[in-house]
């Protein structure tokens, strides 16, 4: 920079005589200058404000003021603009970033100055570096490793992002949700399916973690309002993970998802959990028969889209033509054309589907089917020639039946296309270490119609140790759970279930005829792997209630008509 400076003094006309005195006075006053705009440089970053916008402030003005000071013939007016300039646009920043931390973070205050007498004495005996370790490698965006930052600032803000990340993979989080609250931010993560709340963050720290993983997520950093999407991958020893990082704005500030996704990268049909006589049928469902709609169902939050990509990958992709129209995507599913819906005011989602058709695909699937066009068209296109599976949120095959009924709007439509309709849900697997064994009641076995020796599984007891310390299970971290499994309902819609949805005039006929075709409920798959030691009696009680509350009378809301 000073190289620069000496360059714009070559530069001045001829004949302007440079006295070595003020030649001195302008170097410090530079260098003055220089030394304040890298600090706001980095302190854009700690403060977690526009960096850029900031930059290019201080920086225009320190031009235009150099500019004064060199062609101004009075010297002393000249170092006045460029010093008063300089110093008010200083004051300003001041004010703006103290408005955004906490007191014992604003500067210039009484306060800041008594703690920078007392910091910069112990510094001068060598204050140790806060050390700073690699726990999870992360690679980010450009496939670089991440590596630990040299700047004081940004080091802080790696080591947040390692303590977040190894936390969370020590609990087995499948995501972690970080949402800020006034001074605070919500840390949340979800652990086999079910909430777990973290210590909350600082406002400040949590700011500036966000900003970090968007940073090395290869996203926009001065975005801080549209949904941004990256990906990251992490590795802990040998267990690799891909990271999805999504951020958000709301009215709150700033919010951070993250979701780790490693196994259910591959997961097929035969990986999810259907019992032997279930992937039969499902077996022929999806190789020897040829058209027809699948309607795949699960309450929210319950698997759904592992379900619906694992019948993607349970196609051979190179002898099909296998399509995917989705609103959002975390996976990608290798040699199959998945299509991301981007909302436009000349697109429609149907619209866009009725393109994929024109392709002439063999099978598509449509993880989440909001309208009736849609709708409308995946019965059409499993009526034609196409299989087709649709997604939909249901709480039991006959409620994904009625909810379908209702977006087409037509029963005899749906009864001809559908093929079968399945309903799931995910139920966590007790914990192979810390697994207790006991034995029922024999009314309990007796009403299952178990033999009375029947061994059960269940989360262990509460144990201390001898000095009265909670002893808490290394492998669950004392949930007494380890991992998911699906639990399924698989209903192959025959000729006699066909001829009732025709003319059905209520869920109840369904399900009258569901009860008769003798098909194995979603509990009796449930409770198969409590018999089996899989899981527990609680859980799959817990996991299969269903949720209290009234069907919705009308579809699903409508993206958009077209
Ligand atoms: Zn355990």
């Amino acid at each position: 920079m000073l190289l620069e400076f000496h360059g714009l003094l070559a530069a001045l006309p001829d004949g302007v005589y440079v006295n070595p005195y003020k030649l001195l006075g302008m170097t410090a006053m530079f260098s003055l200058w220089a030394l304040y705009a890298q600090w706001v440089d980095k302190d854009t970053i700690r403060v977690n404000t526009f960096r850029i916008l900031w930059n290019l402030i201080t920086l225009s003005l320190g031009a235009v003021t150099l500019a004064t000071l060199l062609l101004v013939p009075d010297f002393l007016i000249g170092a006045l603009i460029y010093g008063l300039a300089n110093l008010v646009l200083g004051i300003v920043y001041v004010v703006h970033r103290n408005g955004l931390v906490p007191d014992e973070d604003k500067v210039c205050t009484p306060q800041h100055f008594q703690r920078l007498m007392k910091e910069g004495f112990r510094s001068k005996k060598g204050g140790p570096k806060k050390e700073v370790k690699e726990r999870v490698r992360v690679t980010g965006a450009g496939k670089k490793v991440v590596q630990i930052p040299e700047d004081d600032v940004e080091r802080e803000h790696y080591r947040l992002m390692q303590d977040l990340l190894f936390d969370a993979l020590w609990r087995r989080a499948q995501t972690v949700e970080v949402a800020p609250s006034g001074q605070a931010a919500r840390v949340a993560y979800q652990v086999d399916g079910l909430p777990v709340d973290r210590d909350p963050f600082e406002r400040a720290d949590a700011d500036a973690v966000i900003t970090y993983f968007k940073k090395i997520a290869g996203l926009n950093v001065e975005e801080k309002r549209k949904p941004q999407v990256g990906k990251l991958m992490v590795a802990v020893g040998e267990n690799k993970m891909d990271l999805v990082v999504r951020t958000d704005g709301s009215t709150a500030g700033e919010k951070l998802h993250l979701r780790f996704i490693s196994f259910e990268k591959s997961l097929k049909v035969k990986d999810l959990g259907f019992t032997s006589e279930q992937e039969a049928q499902l077996t022929d469902l999806m190789h020897n028969r040829g058209k027809g709609l699948v309607l795949l169902s699960a309450p929210a939050a319950s698997g759904l889209t592992t379900l619906v990509y694992s019948f993607a990958r349970s196609h051979d992709a190179f002898l099909m033509n296998i399509q995917m129209l989705e609103y959002r995507r975390d996976l990608d599913i290798e040699n199959i054309t998945q299509n991301l819906f981007v909302p436009a005011d000349d697109k429609t989602f149907s619209g866009e589907l009725q393109k994929m058709l024109r392709t002439d695909p063999d099978i598509i699937l449509v993880p989440e089917v909001r309208d009736k066009q849609t709708a409308v068209m995946c019965c059409e296109a499993a009526n034609h020639k196409q299989k087709v599976y649709a997604g939909l949120n249901a709480a039991s095959t006959s409620d994904a039946i009625g909810k379908w009924m209702r977006v087409v709007g037509d029963n005899a439509t749906v009864s001809k296309a559908l093929a079968a309709v399945l309903n799931g849900r995910l139920i966590r697997k007790l914990c192979s270490e810390c697994k207790q064994a006991y034995r029922p009641d024999a009314a309990t076995l007796k009403k299952m119609n178990m033999p009375a020796d029947k061994i059960f599984y269940r989360p262990p007891e509460p144990q201390v140790d001898k000095h009265g310390n909670p002893i808490i299970c290394q492998n669950c971290q004392g949930s007494g759970y380890f991992g998911r499994v699906g639990v399924y309902e698989v209903l192959i819609v025959d000729d006699a279930l066909r001829a009732v949805l025709r003319a059905a005039r209520s869920i109840t006929e369904i399900e009258a005829q569901i009860a008769k075709s003798g098909s194995a409920g979603l509990q009796t798959a449930a409770l198969q792997k409590v018999y089996d030691g899989t899981t527990s009696i609680q859980e799959v009680l817990r996991a299969t209630r269903t949720p209290e509350r009234p069907a919705p009378p009308a579809p699903p809301a409508a993206v958009k008509a077209g």
